[in-house]
């Protein structure tokens, strides 16, 4: 059994490149794919054959390759497979099929949560105290590290070495998590205006502080 594929419809123009046959869209597609380094398996939106080369669109935004070695399709998961909650929801949802397992696949979707990064942000920075002239204790996760230049001649900076957090890390934004992490005043904190907050924890409200001359929160609009 197949399925019938959405139009591959489009907003990010018209252009495509010149020496190429233009893609043209499939009709009917296979209910399942999954890539070769896919976790979970997935379902096709829309797809495209564009010189004899088959690109499904998910439904949850990803891409797919036919030929890529590895790429499998299924018409029928097994009890316990892996499935992209945010595909089957989609697909069902839109009526393109019912759901894929009677009883109820094991449904995945896995959202941006407050992990900290492999390595610490305050790597290849100065944003230390210094103890020696080569060595400081970082002022994101309080470990120590020597300091050393880093980068080409033309690019070089003098910072901490890369190193994975210490358990002092400050806690991460709620909405930034610790990418834009800023030194004012000696402290680090997120470029928003709030302190370090921790997921659902009701003693440390994520309030934004000092924002004075600020305009940097609440920006975004709808
Ligand atoms: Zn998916
Ligand atoms: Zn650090
Ligand atoms: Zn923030």
């Amino acid at each position: 059994m197949t399925v019938v594929l959405e139009p591959p419809l489009t907003r990010s123009g018209t252009w495509s490149p010149p020496d190429m046959p233009l893609p043209v869209p499939l009709l009917t597609g296979p209910r399942f794919v999954r890539g070769p380094r896919s976790s979970r398996w997935h379902r096709p939106r829309s797809g495209t054959v564009c010189a004899e080369r088959v690109t499904y669109l998910l439904w949850c935004g990803q891409r797919s390759h036919r030929s890529e070695e590895g790429f499998a399709t299924a018409e029928e998961l097994p009890r316990g497979a892996a499935l992209c909650g945010t595909c089957d929801g989609r697909a069902v949802g839109a009526g393109q099929d019912t759901w894929s397992i009677e009883g109820g696949p094991e449904l995945l979707f896995t959202p941006n949560r407050l992990i900290p990064p492999a390595r610490c942000p305050g790597s290849r920075t100065e944003w230390c105290t210094l103890l020696a002239w080569n060595v400081g204790t970082c002022l994101i996760c309080g470990v120590t590290t020597p300091l050393r230049s880093s980068g080409g001649p033309y690019n070089s900076r003098w910072g901490m070495t890369n190193h994975p957090p210490g358990p002092a890390l400050v806690p991460g934004c709620p909405f930034h998590a610790w990418r834009e992490l800023e030194l004012k005043d000696g402290h680090v904190r997120c470029g928003c205006g709030r302190p370090g907050t921790t997921q659902n924890d009701p003693e440390q409200p994520c309030t934004p502080t000092d924002v004075s001359g600020s305009s940097r929160t609440g920006a975004d609009g709808g």
